[in-house]
C-alpha cells in the first residue's frame, strides 16, 4: 500500500537490496516499501519480522550462491527494476599489523560481493533493457579517514566506485544505470561497533564533519531513492557524496 509517494515511477516496482537486515540497507527498504515497491532483502541472516519484505539468506561472498538466487528470483517474481548493494564490513588495525584474512574478507565482502551481485542480477536486467544499480562505497573511497585504520574498508571502497563508473560505462547503451553514494559517518551498528571499540573517534568525528553531527540511515536512504527513481535518469558512472561536509577540507 503506497504511502507518502516521493518517486511515483517506484510503485511496483521490483527491488533487490543486499545487507538490508540492518543500517541503512534496512532504512532503505523501508523508504521503498514508503513508495509501494516490492522489497527482496538478501543478507547473511533473516532480518527483521515486521518488515513487509522477503529475506532471503545468502552470503554476498559466494559468487555461485550469488548467480543462482538471482536466477531463481528472477524467475519468481521477475527481473528487478532496482538493485541496492548494502551489504558491508569493516575491519580495523594497523596497515602493518592487518591480518590476510582481514584483509580478504572485507574486499572479498564489500567488493567482490558487490561485483558478484551486480554481475549476477546485471545480467538479467540487461535482457530487460533496464534497471537502476545503487552502490554503497564511502567518503573511505577517497580519504583515509586517518587516525582510523582502515586500509582494506577504504581499498574496497575505492573499488567499489571505479567498479561502478566501468559498469556503467559497459551498460549505459542497454539501458541499465549504475550509480554509488559515498555516506560519510552514519549512525548505524557498524559505526557503534567502532565507537564502543575507540571512544574517542566520536569527538573526531564530529570535528573533522562541518556539519557537526553524524548522518541518519533515512538520510543516505533519501538519496538512494533519488539514484533509483527515473528523476536521476540523466545519472549514470556517478558518486553521489553525503558526508555533512567531511571531504571538503
Ligand atoms: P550494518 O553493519 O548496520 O549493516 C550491514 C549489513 O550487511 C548487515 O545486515 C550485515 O549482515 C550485512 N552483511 C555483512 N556481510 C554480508 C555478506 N557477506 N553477505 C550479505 N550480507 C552481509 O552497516 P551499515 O548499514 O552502516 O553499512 C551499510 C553499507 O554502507 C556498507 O557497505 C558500509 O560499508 C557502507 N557505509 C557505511 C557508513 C557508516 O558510517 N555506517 C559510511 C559509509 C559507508 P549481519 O547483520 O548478519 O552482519
Amino acid at each position: 500500500m503506497m504511502t507518502n509517494a516521493t518517486y511515483p515511477d517506484l510503485d511496483g516496482k521490483l527491488v533487490v537490496i543486499t545487507g538490508g537486515g540492518r543500517g541503512i540497507g534496512l532504512a532503505t527498504a523501508r523508504r521503498f516499501l514508503e513508495q509501494g515497491s516490492r522489497v527482496v532483502v538478501l543478507d547473511l541472516a533473516n532480518g527483521e519480522a515486521e518488515l513487509d519484505a522477503e529475506f532471503i539468506e545468502l552470503d554476498v561472498t559466494d559468487a555461485g550462491a550469488v548467480a543462482s538466487t538471482a536466477d531463481e528470483l528472477t524467475a519468481r517474481l521477475g527481473i528487478p527494476d532496482v538493485l541496492l548493494n548494502a551489504a558491508g564490513i569493516v575491519r580495523s588495525a594497523n596497515a602493518e599489523d592487518m591480518s590476510a584474512d582481514d584483509w580478504t574478507r572485507v574486499i572479498d565482502v564489500n567488493l567482490s560481493g558487490t561485483f558478484h551481485v551486480c554481475q549476477a542480477f546485471g545480467r538479467h536486467m540487461l535482457a530487460a533493457g533496464r534497471g537502476a544499480i545503487v552502490n554503497i562505497a564511502s567518503m573511505s573511497g577517497t580519504v583515509s579517514n586517518f587516525p582510523q585504520k582502515q586500509v582494506s574498508y577504504n581499498a574496497s571502497k575505492a573499488g567499489v566506485m571505479h567498479l561502478t563508473k566501468t559498469l556503467a560505462g559497459e551498460w549505459a547503451d542497454r539501458g541499465v544505470r549504475v550509480n554509488s553514494i559515498s555516506p560519510g559517518y552514519i549512525a548505524t551498528d557498524l559505526t557503534a561497533a567502532l565507537l564502543e571499540r575507540e571512544p574517542e573517534l566520536g569527538a573526531v568525528w564530529r570535528e573533522r564533519t562541518p556539519t557537526g553531527r553524524l548522518g541518519t540511515p533515512d538520510e543516505v536512504a533519501s538519496i538512494i531513492l533519488f539514484l533509483a527513481s527515473e528523476a536521476s535518469s540523466l545519472m549514470t558512472g556517478s558518486d553521489v557524496i553525503a558526508d555533512g561536509g567531511y571531504t571538503v577540507w
